[in-house]
């Protein structure tokens, strides 16, 4: 899917969904990571992860775009646009939505374990494990693996 087309499905479904037209740009950005979608505050502009289309198909993508697009349309009309908001949960039940993005394929993580008390750690990024300890009993941090998500 290109650019323009990405662009051409937005200002679709938000006028299909939202009978209000969306007048800014949306592009799609690999740099997203877990994420499948952004709404920028600063210049409501949209971001797409690519991989949601990828691996998920059309209706997964349709859905991400509803979800950006009441965070879009309610903080433009001055309303509550973020997750916990009354109004953004209604709107996004409405329009159908996704709550959550699917798991991505780069969320890779790192997992851990206290060499102490045995208490597993799992992060996105890397530790340490020289300087960060355990953050239960201050222990050592033992490597475990790396699992990257396969589809
Ligand atoms: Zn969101
Ligand atoms: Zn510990």
């Amino acid at each position: 899917m290109t650019k323009d087309e990405l662009q051409q499905l937005v200002e679709k479904i938000s006028l299909e969904a939202f009978q209000q037209p969306f007048v800014h740009q949306a592009s799609f950005n690999r740099r997203l990571k877990s994420t499948g979608g952004r709404y920028h505050l600063t210049n409501h502009n949209l971001d797409f992860n690519p991989l949601i289309y990828e691996r998920y198909g059309m209706d997964e993508l349709v859905k991400v775009i509803k979800h950006e697009l009441c965070h879009y349309h309610l903080h433009l009309a001055g309303r509550g646009y973020q997750h916990k908001d009354r109004e953004f949960k209604e709107l996004l039940q409405q329009t159908g939505g996704s709550r959550y993005s699917p798991p991505l394929a780069n969320a890779t993580i790192h997992h851990y374990c206290c060499r102490n008390c045995g208490k597993k750690i799992q992060r996105r990024r890397k530790i340490d494990t020289e300087r960060y300890v355990c953050g239960g009993c201050h222990g050592q941090l033992l490597f475990v693996k790396t699992v990257k998500p396969s589809f």
